[in-house]
Parts: C-alpha cells; structure tokens; sequence
C-alpha cells in the first residue's frame, strides 16, 4: 500500500491524532516500497548490479560451478566497508530478504555463495585489501582476495600464510570450513591460524573477535562456516618461506598404483618426523579405461631430495613429471590448472577413515569399479583423491583454545578422501550424484566392517547433502547453537542466508 493521503483525509488525522501511538516506522518504510533493489538508490549503480546489467552476467560467471552461475540473484551488491554489510544485512532482516556471500566462489554447494532472488554479496570488487603489520608477524586481508594475491603480497616480505593451494580459491570459504594447506604439517589448518576476525554481526554490528574478546565466537568462527556473520577480515599468523620450494605434480599409469599408495601411507605416518612435506595423492579416469594416478607432491624448502619424500621420489616411470623449485604462488598457479574446470557443473562427495593401506586400496577399488556406470557422460572428469589428516595437523587443533571441528590428535593420522566430479549435462545430475554416494557409501562401510571409520566430514569437501556441523559430535554441534543464539538470537544466518552448511542441517534435506 502506498502511503500517500488526500487532504481532507490529512485534516481529519491532524484533528484527531496526526501519528498513531503504535506507529510502526519498519511497516511503514515496506509500504513505501523498500525492499532488497533499495540497496541500489542507497548505494548506487557501481555498487550494485541488477538483472538487465552486462556486470551482473560476468559476475555470475566469475562462480566457479557451472549450477552456481545458473542462480539469478535479485542483485548483487559490492560493498565498500563492513558498514555496508550492516547496512545490507539490515536492509535483508527489513525487508526479509534472502542473501548470501561469495569470497573466491568456489564453493561446491549449488546455492553456497549465490542466492535466487536475494541479495549476492560479492566482496572480490571492492574488499580486497592485504597488508602485512610492522613486525612482520601477521598478515590481514578482506575476503576479496584469492589465495594468490595473499601470497603474492606475503612474499614482498619474504613472508607466507598457512593458505589454500589452488591460485583462484578465495579465502572467506576455505578460512571458515578449515583449511587443508601446503605447510600443514608444520601449521595445522588454516583455521588454527587466524589471529583475529573483523565480523558483522546479525544486528549489524562490527566486532573484532579473538582469543580474548569474544571467545566463544572465536572458537566457533573456525570451523562453523557462515553461520555466525560476515567477516570483513581475517588477520593471520604469517611465517617466513622462500623465495621458492619445491613441489609439483607427477603423473602414472596403474603399475604404480601399489608403491603410489605405499608411499602415500609411509609419508602420513612418517609426517611427525617433518611437517615440510605435502602429498595429495589422485586417481582420475577417461573412457574407454584408462586409469591415472596424480600425486601433488610439496616440500616448504626447495629442496626436492628430502628424505622423507625418498620413497615417492623413487617410483620411476612418471607419464608427467611437473616437479621444480618454484614459488608458492606459482605452485598454486600450477594445480590452478588441472584443479579448476571452472563453469563446468561441479559436484564434492567426502569421508573420512583412520590412514590405512587396505583403507585407501579398498576405496580407489570401489571409484574404479563404479565409475564405468557415469563414464559416458558428456565432459565427465571424475576424480578421488587421498590427502592426510596427520598427526602434526591434528596436534594444532588444539591451538589458542581449539577449534569447533570436534578433531583430536588422537584421532589420527586420518584419510581425508574426496570424490571430485565435473560434467556439463543438467540431465546428468543425479547419477552424477548417486556415483560419488555410492563411492562414499561402499567405501564407508568397509572402514567401519574393519574399525577404521571416523565420523568426521570436511566441509569445504562435503556434498550438499552431508551435515559437517553434525560429524563435529554432539557437544560441539550444541555449543556451537548456543554461541549462535547468543549473538544471533533470530536466526538471521540460519533463515535469510539458507544455502550452504547449516548447525542443525545438510545443505539440501534428503538424498540426491
Ligand atoms: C579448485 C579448488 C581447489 C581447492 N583447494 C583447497 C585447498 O587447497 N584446501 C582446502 O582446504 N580446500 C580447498 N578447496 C575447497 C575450498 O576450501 C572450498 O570450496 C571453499 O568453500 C572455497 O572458498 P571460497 O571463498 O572460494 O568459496 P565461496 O563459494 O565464496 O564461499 C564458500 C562459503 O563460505 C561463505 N563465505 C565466504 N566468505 C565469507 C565471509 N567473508 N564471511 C562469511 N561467510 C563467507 C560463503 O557464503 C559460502 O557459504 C578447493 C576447492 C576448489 C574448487
């Protein structure tokens, strides 16, 4: 209803009483026509992009999974400063618009960073600061960045941070599911990393959170994912590395599939011994059958001789052999390469297992034998990689008053395991789905038939249909709802920014 009066309806208010005693200024603005397109009189054209606008189209493309870009946001919205984030989370409470945020994009979850007709807040534009303190000690960046500009700069100063290892990701969803890095075994994940958080609060207030002040919160930022604000900056604790390491990937056909694996359960177990080495270790198919093994191999020296990655380094007959001195930077530009695919439809399926050779043979068994049911799908790339939860990374769980993932030195070493599918066709969706389910569910079940399964599911890697919060156990899971009615006591983060991992829920309810 507009609330425009006659005259003679004015005069006979103002003899009466010109304002009612319960005169509602929120009602009255949503009668005057506020709703989530205002933030565009409010903030103007460069700040916001509609549906009519070149800008929003590229924007929807700069969305790493190919359903992510079919999502039509009412707007998307560039802000400046976190006052604009106040203001547009205001505006969304207001008006009960949905929204949602997007750092580097590269979430999985269709509908993870991207919101059908509500608000996409983008900070790529407009919040990308980076700067590095006096003492060299720290890093801080807004969540505009990638983790190739925050190498970048670190290194001017001869300086790392315990990031992502692909160039494009963005650092806003990675820092707040975990974070599985290159210098894990010295750091731990990026999570148990991060010093402080600048965050905008559901009542639109911006707060700093550290160990000190707001510890609760604190605790719950790392791990909780977007349910507890929107942070504006994530300061850091920065190392010095470089200028170069050395890493890189090597390719095999299936009679190295048995040492691959060998060396994969020797470096995890051996990871105490030096926490300067990496390995993910891949396999991939292509119709009719060819199978392949990719292992990324790291080393946070550049040294390619260390003598914890002897037993890799002997496996002879690489097809590729990509390995070299390089500088963080370009070595995550390198796995940009293979690892993006980006605007194809994405799909992640994860699970975790105690690090086990029969574990690990078992499982790429079970990929193998099921991907020949998708294999004629249009541009399927499917892959499942084995990385290692190691004992030094799980250690550092434990750092400035731990984390809310629920994980514990004594849990490891762990398998993390990761089913990564790529293909073009919307009509390929569910079966592409049910494979990496079915992957996950035969290869479960034999872990738990000998003991080794582990209930935690990563979820930077998870499926929308798989609830992380859920696997961080049943204390950690209530305290990390009593955290979020404390400081978000509507439920803002929960009911107005729906997609993505939830405390009390998966992403999407059911099954595929
Ligand atoms: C090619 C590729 C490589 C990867 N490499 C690694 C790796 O090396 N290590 C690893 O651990 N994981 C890795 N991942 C997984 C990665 O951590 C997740 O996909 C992560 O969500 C990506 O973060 P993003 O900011 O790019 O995603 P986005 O899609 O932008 O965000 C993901 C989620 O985080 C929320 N979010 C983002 N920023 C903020 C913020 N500032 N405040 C509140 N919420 C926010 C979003 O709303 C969304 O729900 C990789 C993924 C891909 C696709």
């Amino acid at each position: 209803m507009k609330r425009f009066v006659s005259f003679a309806a004015l005069a006979a208010a103002a003899l009466a009483q010109f304002e009612a005693t319960d005169f509602n200024v929120t009602e009255a603005l949503l009668d005057n026509g506020i709703d989530c397109n205002s933030l565009k009189v409010l903030f103007g054209d460069d700040q916001v992009e509609t549906r009519s606008e070149t800008a929003y189209s590229s924007w929807l493309n700069s969305l790493w999974s190919g359903q992510q870009r079919l999502i039509a946001p009412e707007c998307v919205f560039k802000p400046e400063k976190p006052l604009d984030i106040s203001t547009a989370i205001l505006i969304a409470r207001l008006t009960e618009c949905p929204f949602a945020a997007k750092s580097g994009g590269h979430s999985s979850v269709p509908g993870g960073s991207n919101i059908a007709g509500g608000i996409s807040i983008s900070f790529v534009e407009k919040m990308n600061a980076i700067s590095v303190s006096s003492d060299k000690k720290t890093v801080s960046f807004q969540p505009g960045n990638t983790w190739l500009n925050i190498y970048t700069r670190a290194a001017k100063d001869g300086l790392a941070v315990n990031g992502g290892r692909v160039a494009s990701v963005g650092v806003g969803g990675l820092l707040l599911g975990g974070g599985i890095s290159y210098t894990g075994g010295i750091n731990g994940m990026s999570c148990d990393n991060i010093i402080s958080y600048e965050l905008v609060t559901a009542s639109g207030l911006v707060i700093n959170v550290d160990q000190n002040k707001y510890a609760d919160l604190y605790w719950a930022l790392r791990g909780g994912g977007n349910n507890f604000g929107i942070v504006t900056k994530f300061t850091v604790e920065a190392f010095p590395l470089g200028p170069t390491m050395w890493g890189g990937m090597r390719t095999y056909t299936q009679g190295a599939f048995s040492a691959l694996i060998d060396a994969y359960y020797n470096l995890g177990m051996n990871a105490p011994q030096d926490g300067k080495a990496h390995q993910i270790l891949s396999f991939s198919f292509r119709a009719p059958n060819v199978q392949l093994a990719n292992v990324e191999l790291e080393y946070a020296e550049p040294n390619a001789n260390a003598s914890i990655l002897a037993e890799y380094n002997a496996i002879g007959g690489a097809l590729r052999d990509q390995t070299a001195v390089r500088s963080l930077a370009e070595l995550t530009t390198l796995l940009d390469g293979p690892a993006s695919g980006t605007g194809l439809r994405q799909g992640f399926w994860t699970w975790t297992m105690k690090l086990d050779k029969e574990m690990a043979t078992v499982a790429k068994d079970i990929f193998f034998e099921e991907v020949t049911s998708i294999s004629d799908a249009a541009d399927l790339v499917p892959a499942f990689s084995l990385q290692v939860l190691s004992t030094p990374i799980l250690e550092k769980t434990a750092k400035r008053g731990g984390n809310a993932l629920g994980l514990t030195a004594a849990d490891g070493p762990l398998i993390n395991a990761l089913v990564a599918l790529k293909w073009s066709n919307p009509a390929d969706d569910t079966r592409m789905w049910r494979f990496a389910q079915k992957v996950k569910d035969r290869s479960f079940a034999a872990a738990t038939a000998k003991g080794k399964a582990h209930p935690y599911v990563y979820m930077n890697y998870a499926s929308p249909w798989q609830d992380p919060v859920a696997s961080y156990g049943s204390t950690n899971k209530a305290r990390l709802i009593s955290i979020s009615k404390k400081y978000d006591p509507t439920s803002v983060f929960e009911r107005l920014q729906p997609g993505y991992f939830k405390l009390t829920r998966a992403a999407y309810s059911g099954s595929p």
